[in-house]
């Protein structure tokens, strides 16, 4: 597996990054198993998160006796200094290790949380404290927004940032990567396949790969996925490809949603996991775990169209920071699900 400088960490790490949030689904021993054949096979940046169940624990045990051979990246999603401090050193313990590479500030979306992180009581200086006495080497932020983690990136001194790219959700190559590149922060990219959307695979992971991030992070969940990633990893992407990869990917994110959550809907539509990939879904379908979770929002578009409380202001528009048209959005879908149901 190819190798690249993560940054100005100056650490080596393998273009595919193996993301832990699905081992809370799995046995020990299936943990076990899918973590020494990743590092066998030469995946050695690891990223994990004390919000995702028992993914820490499961790791701990599965390769803690290998720890040198991987960069371990991991997560708190607390605000303050205290349980910061906490969470950090149950991590610690849970990933049997003394010492974490990359410490996240984990979704970070709203100024608000910025502020709260940076505080003096803040879940930063717990991070500093921790990294001053040796148990942290770096610390990173991860979101959702791409143009507030560049604007962070410029507040503070973060040497990792962790954000979405994909085909259906390009934004962060135009609204933080330039400067993450000027200012030499690792980057390292998240859900390729948008989590359980985009079909074609391949050109999908390509395209994530193909971008000027250091790691290409997949949620694996069996040794049959790691050999996808990998294989869909090699060889580099060409100039010529990437450009063919990028006309694929064309009108794609005409959405503008970034997956930032801010929005929610009564009536359960899953508003982000709609829009991200309706138009990948007309041009190109979706996988079936994809297109089972669109329909069930789907199966409840024609209460929007009704549903009292939005009728003068869309309860979900009022929330989003991008201004989208949501409702218009979905009245559109709905359209289009009326034709094809005529039509069939
Ligand atoms: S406009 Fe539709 S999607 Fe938005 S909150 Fe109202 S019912 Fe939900
Ligand atoms: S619709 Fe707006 S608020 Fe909701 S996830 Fe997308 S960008 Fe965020």
């Amino acid at each position: 597996m190819r190798k690249k400088r993560l940054g100005r960490t100056g650490l080596m790490v393998s273009a595919l990054g193996f993301g832990a949030m699905h081992l809370p689904k799995l046995t020990q021993q299936e943990a076990d198993q899918l973590m020494n054949y990743a590092l066998d096979r030469g995946i050695t940046y690891i990223d994990t998160a004390a919000a995702y169940g028992d993914s820490q624990e499961k790791l701990g045990k599965a390769i803690a006796s290998r720890r040198q051979e991987y960069v371990l990246a991991t997560k708190t999603q607390k605000r303050s200094y205290v349980e910061a401090k906490q969470e950090i050193e149950q991590s610690l313990r849970l990933l049997e290790t003394d010492y974490i590479d990359i410490l996240q500030i984990h979704y970070v979306n709203y100024v608000k949380e910025y502020r709260e992180i940076k505080a003096p009581d803040g879940a930063l200086r717990a991070a500093e404290e921790l990294k001053a006495k040796g148990y942290i080497g770096h610390i990173g932020i991860t979101g959702h927004r791409p143009e507030l983690l560049a604007r962070w990136l410029r507040d503070y001194p973060f040497d990792t940032v962790l954000f979405h790219l994909s085909m259906v959700q390009p934004f962060a190559e135009r609204d933080l990567m330039p400067t993450a590149r000027e200012l030499d922060v690792g980057m390292i990219a998240m859900k390729p396949l948008s989590g359980p959307f985009l079909s074609r695979t391949v050109e999908a992971i390509r395209f994530t790969g193909g971008s000027d991030a250091h790691v290409v992070l997949s949620g694996m969940k069996s040794i049959a996925e790691v050999d996808q990633n990998l294989q869909a990893l090699e060889p580099e992407v060409t100039a010529e490809e990437r450009a063919r990869l990028i006309q694929m990917a064309e009108g794609l994110d005409e959405h503008g949603c970034r997956r930032c959550n801010y929005c929610s809907c009564p009536l359960g539509i899953k508003i982000p996991d709609t829009l991200i990939p309706s138009r990948y879904r007309a041009r190109y379908g979706l996988l079936d775990a994809g297109e089972q979770i669109w329909q069930k929002s789907q199966a409840l578009f024609a209460q929007c169209l009704t549903y009292e409380p939005c009728r003068e202001r869309p309860l979900c528009e009022q929330k989003c920071p991008y201004h989208l048209p949501i409702q218009e959005e979905i009245r559109r879908l709905a359209a289009e699900t009326d034709v094809s149901a005529s039509t069939t």
